[in-house]
């Protein structure tokens, strides 16, 4: 479709889009159909995903992150589940990253070792434990970008050389830091996976997720999908087009707000620790500056005083939401321990660095200096 490559900027708007233009109409509509009649090809059918609506965002997706192709899902953990289970056949092993998701902690540690498959958690930063955790049986490879709730960035580059010299696919959960930031497939992964209900659609109102890599991995995730079933539907597929067209304004707008957010927090003496890949201070730092356009609209903190002070600070504000989820144009806080982390056991979450009181917060696009006010007189309050 492309002629020459354009700047990520103008794929948001014009990567993929249909033409002709269905009856001239500037933005695809939506196909509010779950059956097509037959052409004699192929056939199309909502849950096969290869509906005007589906192959559009496919082809956006795949341009935004410098893949062959793309596939869109209902739900981000329905993008890794698919993909897990297309690339691993009984009896196969994964190495994974020891902080994932906590959705996809649950997945690889319980339900897919009811099915056989096997995992061994990794440390990002220990090429020793990738080494000493390998077996013949390992397929894959799985990784964050960044660390949700901690905001670590592990040896991105390094992680998928040794998946490639080992004949293992590399997967990253690309969610946190979308395009805009960091490009896996750049980088020699070989999928990269997205929780489209963050920032790709960035406007809390959907769940989506989307898979990208190569013509051959696709297919064959495809494939798994048209089975399992989890397809996203013709309305949800236009929000998250409609969405992903302002991702640049809104992410760039994002790093910059939460580095502000970072720098103040920082300077608070209720504050304890703050991470954010983009201060200075932060152990990934050098590694964040070089792999990244920008460090993201993610940070957490640690207040003095724990789950009481967390709690009292939480019901002080104002302005950001008490809720799960990120990426949304409104600013949301969360204490993963009770949100995203809440699946994992007290015990898992101390092993992974997440104190109970830890505090996480999704910078939206409110004014940075109406949300430093904000904080700030919440921290009064504690
Ligand atoms: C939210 C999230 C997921 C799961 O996505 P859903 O759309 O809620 O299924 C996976 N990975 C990361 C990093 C997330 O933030």
């Amino acid at each position: 479709m492309p002629d020459k490559p354009h700047r990520l900027e103008t794929d948001l708007i014009h990567a993929g889009e249909l033409r002709p233009r269905i009856e001239g109409a500037v933005t695809l509509p939506i196909f509010q159909t779950s059956t097509y009649e037959a052409d004699g090809v192929s056939d199309r059918y909502l849950r096969l995903s290869n509906t005007p609506n589906h192959q559009a965002l496919h082809q956006k997706l795949a341009a935004l992150e410098g893949g062959e192709a793309a596939l869109v899902t209902a739900s981000g953990m329905a993008a890794i589940a698919t993909t897990l289970l297309a690339c691993l056949d009984a009896g196969d092993h994964l190495l994974a990253q020891d902080c994932l998701y906590g959705g996809t902690h649950g997945l690889i540690t319980r339900d897919m070792v009811r099915l056989g498959l096997n995992f061994d958690f990794i440390q990002g930063d220990d090429p020793d434990s990738w080494r000493r955790c390998l077996k013949p049986n390992t397929r894959i490879l799985y990784v964050e970008s960044i660390t949700n709730p901690l905001m670590q960035v592990a040896d991105l580059e390094a992680l998928a050389r040794f998946a490639r010299e080992h004949g293992l696919i590399s997967v990253i959960d690309n969610t946190f830091p979308t395009p805009v930031n960091f490009r896996p497939l750049k980088w020699g992964f070989d999928l990269s996976v997205h929780s489209g209900t963050k920032y790709l659609n960035g406007h809390s109102d959907i769940v989506a997720g989307a898979v990208i890599g190569s013509h051959g991995h696709i297919r064959k995730i495809h494939h798994t999908a048209n089975h399992l079933g989890g397809s996203l539907d013709p309305h949800a597929a236009f929000l998250l087009h409609r969405g992903i067209k302002t991702l640049a304004l809104r992410v760039e707008a994002q790093n910059r707000g939460a580095l502000e957010l970072a720098e103040f927090l920082q300077t608070r003496p209720g504050v304890a620790k703050v991470n954010y890949p983009g201060l200075k201070d932060h152990p990934d730092h050098q590694r964040a500056s070089r792999l990244f356009k920008g460090f993201g609209g993610m940070l957490s903190f640690e207040l003095h005083g724990g789950t009481e002070a967390a709690e009292r600070f939480l019901k002080a504000l104002r302005l950001p939401v008490n809720a799960p989820s990120l990426g949304g144009v409104e600013s949301l806080i969360t204490r993963p321990a009770t949100s995203s982390h809440a699946e994992l056991s007290r015990e898992e979450r101390r092993r992974a660095g997440i104190s109970e009181g830890l505090i996480r917060l999704s910078v939206g696009l409110e004014a940075p200096l109406d949300l430093i006010r904000d904080l700030d007189s919440a921290l009064e309050a504690v």
